[in-house]
Parts: structure tokens; C-alpha cells; sequence
């Protein structure tokens, strides 16, 4: 093969895979984040790790762009008083309540004034991510108890619930899908003494099945979020579907973020 035509070739594919191509579309971003910091060498999920550094950039970025970061008790009014957006509020959400969220997260977003959510399993809180296979994800520290309640405290960070265990909800009896999201809800309510207006759907299980999700809905939860890539029209149609978030990957710079938050995605293959 012709080295000068490789030259073209992989620029214009790499340029090419980026969705700056594709049509804004209207709706509400959601940021998803798990882990702030570096993955340890044996992690099978490093894509979920996004540095401090870069997460630092990214906040700063979206503070100059004029997006505002919004809370989950902020959104769960706003949908029960229908209110549109103005079209700059943008949530940073972060799964499962690691540790790294505490030392590295927490302190970014207050240093630049602005708000992050973060879905808890309460029987996680003060231990580690026993739901992944340790072979390959390692365990790692959870935030615990006075963690969470001195985030809350400082009025950057509020939390959602992301069950008790980090189940496979549509894979348990029923019975059980429905005690892992009351009962978080339950908990989470009493060690924060605040309402739990959110819910994650742990892999995004559950978000598409209806008595799932009606067990959710009916637990009293206002706000319940997919793992499925992408925006969602506002105001939000809750009858018909979950929120739709936006993953932010390692290795993705401001301009991914940008086509994210644009496009619902940054990446088009
Ligand atoms: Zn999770």
C-alpha cells in the first residue's frame, strides 16, 4: 500500500468518526462519570477512569461555555413544575459512589463552584465495588458514611440511589428487584435526611422493563436514568422513557465533550 495514501487515509477517518458531521439535536445533557483518577494496570474497564486532570479541564470548560450544573433535587422540580430549559443547565452524574469521587471529584467542583450527582449503593458505602469480578476490575474504595455526608454538607454534591447491591435487575426474582430499589431509596434517606429523587439503573438494566420500571416510579423515585447514550427531550416525557446520559470516556478531550453535548455523542463508530 501506498504510504502517502495511509497520510490521508487515517486523518480523514479519525476526523471523520467524530460526530461534528451529524445535526445538533435538542435536549437535556447528562454527563456520566464513574472513576476519577488512574486505573490500576489489571483493570478490564479502564475507559471508565477519567484522570483528575482532565476532569478538572472539563469543568472548566463547561464553566467558560456558560453551561450550568445542575442538581438532582433541581431537575425532579423542574419536571414536576414542567418547566423548559433555558438551555445551558447540564448535569454531572457519577455511578456507583467511589471513594475517588470524594478525593479527587468533590474538590474540583467545589475549587470552580459547580454541581455534581452521584448514585450510591448503600450497601457499598465505606466498603468496595464487590460487584465487579476482582480478577478483572479490582476492588477499590467506596466513600463512606462521613464521606457522603460531608459532600452533602458542602452543598456541591447531592446523591441518587443505585440500589443496595448493584444487581442485574432484570436477572433476580422480581420480589427482590423491587427490595433493592425501595429499600435503598429507605436507607439512603435516612443516613442523608434528604429525599432521593433519583434512580440508576445498575447497567442500565431495568431501564427498558416495564414492571422495572414501574416498581421504580411507584417507590416514589421523581428522576430515573438509562445507561443508553444520548439526550432526552425536555420536558420530559417520563411516561414513555428513562433519562438518557452521556458517556465521558479517558482518553476523550474538550472537543468530545463538546460533540457530546451537541450531538449526544462524540463518536459516530
Ligand atoms: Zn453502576
Amino acid at each position: 500500500m501506498n504510504p502517502l495514501w495511509l497520510l490521508t487515509a487515517l486523518p480523514a477517518a479519525w476526523l471523520l468518526r467524530r460526530s461534528w458531521w451529524l445535526k445538533d439535536i435538542p435536549g437535556l445533557p447528562v454527563l456520566v462519570y464513574h472513576k476519577i483518577g488512574n486505573p490500576p494496570p489489571n483493570s478490564s474497564l479502564k475507559d471508565l477512569w477519567v484522570t483528575p486532570e482532565n476532569f478538572e479541564k472539563q469543568v472548566i470548560w463547561l464553566k467558560e461555555k456558560g453551561y450550568e450544573t445542575i442538581s438532582f433535587s433541581r431537575l425532579a422540580s423542574m419536571h414536576k413544575e414542567k418547566k423548559p430549559l433555558k438551555g445551558n443547565e447540564i448535569l454531572i452524574t457519577f455511578d456507583d459512589g467511589y471513594e475517588n469521587n470524594y478525593r479527587y471529584a468533590w474538590p474540583i467542583l467545589a475549587k470552580h463552584k459547580s454541581i455534581g450527582n452521584i448514585f450510591v449503593v448503600y450497601n457499598t458505602i465505606g466498603k468496595t465495588n464487590i460487584w465487579h469480578n476482582p480478577k478483572t476490575e479490582p476492588w477499590i474504595d467506596m466513600a463512606d458514611e462521613k464521606m457522603l455526608l460531608e459532600m452533602q454538607e458542602s452543598g456541591w454534591i447531592e446523591f441518587g440511589s443505585h440500589t443496595m447491591n448493584h444487581p442485574k435487575l432484570t436477572q433476580i426474582p422480581y420480589e427482590d428487584a423491587v427490595w433493592e430499589i425501595r429499600e435503598s431509596k429507605k436507607q439512603l434517606e435516612g443516613l442523608l435526611k434528604r429525599e432521593m429523587t433519583a434512580f440508576a439503573y445498575p447497567y442500565g438494566l431495568g431501564a427498558y422493563d416495564e414492571k422495572i420500571r414501574k416498581a421504580v416510579l411507584d417507590a416514589g423515585y421523581v428522576l430515573d436514568f438509562s445507561f443508553t447514550q444520548g439526550k432526552t427531550s425536555w420536558p420530559w416525557q417520563r411516561e414513555f422513557k428513562t433519562i438518557d446520559r452521556l458517556f465521558i470516556k479517558k482518553n476523550e478531550n474538550l472537543w468530545d465533550l463538546s460533540l457530546h453535548i451537541k450531538k449526544g455523542k462524540s463518536k459516530v463508530f
